[in-house]
């Protein structure tokens, strides 16, 4: 079953993610002559890097999101499937998808990574994430349903564990929503939470090696750490999360701290797909590429993005993950598909490092360009917010976010604190019943807090 494409004596090419790279892929292949397929689980483009805005009630799920179907309006040779890819059947140039086979000419795969939880059980069972859109929205819910909790319980321990936030994973990312959670604690909850006293609200930050923003130059390290530390966030430096258990962050055989809000912000692999062969899985279980980024010993696959481990005498341990390599790859990859259909040489992917950058808070972010130059302060936060507003897709979300920002700006306000998510009545009315599912956590690993993490997101 061919999912009722048209039939075409073009080449099909098939795409597997519309992440950033299968996207730019897409788009660039809007004047080839060949039928361009994308296959995504979801039926919109989303943005990462701002995700944990959407997590802290900064913007709204909408405004990093955008329908894949409206970003290729008018393109006549693509063609959209929104379906789970299950396998590759590589000898029969074939995807095995949760809505029937898609046969291809060329395969792409563009699925990006998935949290590594370097195989903590108890942490992957009870945490939460951001890598997605539902995650993302499931957290606030979490985070403003257990402030609601707070307020109900007579245990001062109780509260403080309801009230304490545990990040682990000192990376962009968790320096990121740290900063944001810091912010949230000093202008939002005072003003929603009169009844707490929010000084006791504790923000934590977990990182296994001996500075933030372990990626970036030594001073945005250290500027990164001063802003956190000036924000109040606990900085836990050399530090391992072990375990999670009872309500309690382990972070060695018998130092613990109390927390209903876990977020792992430390690590990723490859979303690798099942089907090929296993010497091509790299450990990370990112795919290895050649510099062509077609997977090593195969003909018609290719892997961009995330999920490709391209290894150069440059990057001996890949290139990182980074939406700007995947666009890159994705943009050399056009180019080689119009190569290919000339029967011309193909050429090796070449990376232009324009720099990186992280957002601490309100006029506190670092930027490090090419060539050593490191700024931050107002100057980087004004940077982070002008490169991000101008990636977004699509222009209402680009008008959207910059709105959006701009209230928050001058107002000190996050406005997006609504609970979402199912309603059970024990939850609020039931104190006994905070108590049965701290308990349920330490007993049965299957069903965490009251509000599990992982649950479904109704709405938006
Ligand atoms: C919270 C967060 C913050 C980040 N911040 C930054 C930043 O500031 N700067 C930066 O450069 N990078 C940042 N990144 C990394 C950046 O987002 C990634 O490098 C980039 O998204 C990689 O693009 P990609 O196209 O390879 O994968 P993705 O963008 O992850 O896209 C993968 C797509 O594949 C789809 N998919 C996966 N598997 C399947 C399957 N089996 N079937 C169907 N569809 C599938 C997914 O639904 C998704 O749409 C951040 C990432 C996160 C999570």
């Amino acid at each position: 079953m061919d999912t009722n494409l048209p039939q075409t004596s073009q080449p099909r090419i098939v795409i597997i993610g519309c992440g950033f790279a299968g996207l730019r892929l897409a788009k660039d292949l809007a004047k080839s002559p060949v039928q361009v397929v994308v296959i995504d689980r979801n039926n919109y483009h989303n943005f990462q890097p701002l995700l944990y805005q959407v997590a802290t009630g900064a913007l709204e799920a909408d405004s990093i999101a955008y329908p894949i179907r409206k970003i290729f309006a008018g393109q006549p040779n693509f063609f959209f499937r929104m379906a789970d890819v299950e396998r590759i059947d590589s000898g029969r140039n074939t995807v095995v998808t949760s809505v029937g086979d898609i046969g291809y000419d060329h395969l792409v795969l563009a699925t990006g990574s998935l949290t590594n939880f370097f195989g903590l059980e108890s942490i992957e069972q009870n945490a939460m994430q951001i890598k997605s859109v539902p995650n993302s929205l499931n957290l606030r819910s979490y985070l403003f349903q257990n402030f609601e909790k707070a307020l109900l319980t007579e245990d001062p321990g109780q509260r403080q564990a309801l009230m304490n936030v545990v990040v682990v994973g000192g990376g962009p990312t968790g320096v990121e929503i740290c900063g944001s959670l810091a912010e949230m604690r000093r202008d939002v909850l005072p003003q929603d939470y009169p009844e707490l006293d929010l000084k006791k609200m504790e923000i934590y930050l977990i990182e296994s090696g001996a500075e933030v923003l372990g990626p970036m130059s030594k001073e945005s390290q250290e500027k990164g750490k001063t802003y956190l530390e000036d924000m109040g966030i606990h900085l836990r430096l050399n530090t391992h999360a072990q375990r999670y258990e009872d309500g309690k962050l382990y972070y060695s055989d018998t130092e613990f701290i109390r927390t209903q809000n876990l977020i792992w912000a430390a690590g990723v692999n490859g979303a690798a797909i099942d089907g090929l062969p296993e010497e091509v899985i790299a450990r990370n279980k990112r795919v290895n590429v050649d510099t062509q980024n077609r997977v090593v010993g195969q003909r018609n696959v290719y892997a961009i993005g995330d999920v490709a481990n391209m290894v150069t005498e440059e990057m001996p341990r890949g290139y990182p993950m980074l939406a700007p390599v995947a666009i890159q790859q994705a943009e050399q990859l056009a180019d080689n598909f119009q190569r290919l259909l000339k029967g011309e040489e193909l050429k090796p992917f070449k990376y232009l490092n324009k720099g990186s950058m992280a957002i601490v808070g309100r006029n506190r972010a670092v930027v490090d360009l090419p060539g050593d130059l490191h700024f931050s302060g107002f100057l980087g936060w004004l940077t982070w917010l002008f490169v991000h507003l101008m990636t977004l897709v699509g222009f209402r979300n680009k008008v959207i976010t910059f709105i959006s920002w701009g209230i928050s700006y001058f107002s000190s306000d996050k406005a997006l604190r609504l609970i979402i998510r199912p309603y059970k009545r024990h939850d609020f009315n039931d104190q006994q019943g905070v108590v049965a599912a701290e308990h349920k956590v330490a007993t049965a690993q299957y069903h965490p807090p009251v509000a599990a993490p992982n649950a479904p997101v109704v709405g938006g």
